[in-house]
Order: C-alpha cells, then structure tokens, then sequence
C-alpha cells in the first residue's frame, strides 16, 4: 500500500493510520507457500516533534508442515514493522531508520522485510517432535514402530562380545 508522506513530514503532530491486509500468497517459504490467507497490517505513520515514526504490526497465519514428521501446521505470527522515516541521512547507521526517496512511499517491501526477517527457519508441530522413523515412515508421535532401533557401532562392538 502506498503511503502519501508529504502531509505527515511538513506537519508536526499529523499522523495517518492505515489497516490493510497483503497478500503474500506467491510467496515462498521453506519450500512451499504458507500464506494462505492474507497479512493484516495496521498501524500509523505519525510526525512527533519532527522525527517520522512507523509503527505497526502484521498479523497473519502461516499453514505449512512440520519441518520433522511434515504433519500439517498453521501458526499465527504478530510482528512488528517499528521504524523512523527518515528524507536524508547524515551518518547514523541504524537499521531503524529508512530513507525516504519518494513521499509516494511503498509500505509493501518494508512489510514483507520484516515478516520474512522475524520467521524461524524451521516450523515444528511441537517442540519435542520426535520425527519419523526413516524405516517405515511412522509418525513416532504416535507411538513407536516396530522397527529395531538402530545400534550405536560401539554398542554393537561390546554386542558381538557378548554374543560370543
Ligand atoms: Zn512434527
Ligand atoms: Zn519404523
């Protein structure tokens, strides 16, 4: 959504608010595409004393799978897109801030930034997710398979002692 920030730079005080929702759902992540339905956006644009503060948030669900035993997942996810707008900078480097170059500004890319900077790079359906078994392919969530565990090669060595 483009933002007109003219008004907001030359009034002190003045503040905009928007609430729009994004559609991300072209977008990739971890091999698939989890936004399956569109990223709220709400927030304000607003000059106090001078200095140009964004500050809002993106809600959204991601539907993808678990990264271990790729059972189907949705996580709801809020972050927030919190920066100082800025027409020029002096010598600040600052990851806060953002140059303006057009009062025409685009909040789209700053939106999809932020969001893709804030997800974890991998999903799982609960922490202590115990995968599959690379055998049979069971969800060893839902119990142990019959498959014979897999012996540690030391183990195996005091094994065949014994055996003998
Ligand atoms: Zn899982
Ligand atoms: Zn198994």
């Amino acid at each position: 959504m483009f933002i007109e920030l003219e008004p907001v730079f030359n009034n002190i005080g003045l503040s905009l608010d928007f609430d729009y929702q994004l559609d991300l759902s072209e977008c990739e992540f971890a091999g698939s595409r989890p936004f399956t339905t569109p990223v709220r956006v709400k927030g304000r644009v607003r000059n106090s004393a001078g200095i140009v503060e964004l500050s809002s948030e993106a809600v959204f669900t991601l539907s993808t799978r678990c990264d271990r035993c790729a059972v189907e997942l949705e996580r709801k996810f809020a972050v927030p897109v919190e920066h100082t707008l800025v027409t020029h900078l002096n010598h600040e480097d600052n990851d806060e801030l953002i140059l303006i170059d057009n009062f025409r500004f685009d909040l789209d890319p700053l939106v999809r930034e932020d969001i893709f900077l804030s997800l974890p790079a991998k999903l799982l359906c609960r922490e202590d997710c115990k995968g599959i078994c690379p055998r049979c392919g069971r969800n060893l969530n839902e119990g142990p398979c019959s498959c014979e565990k897999p012996v540690d090669p030391r183990l195996a060595v005091l094994k065949q002692l014994l055996d003998n």
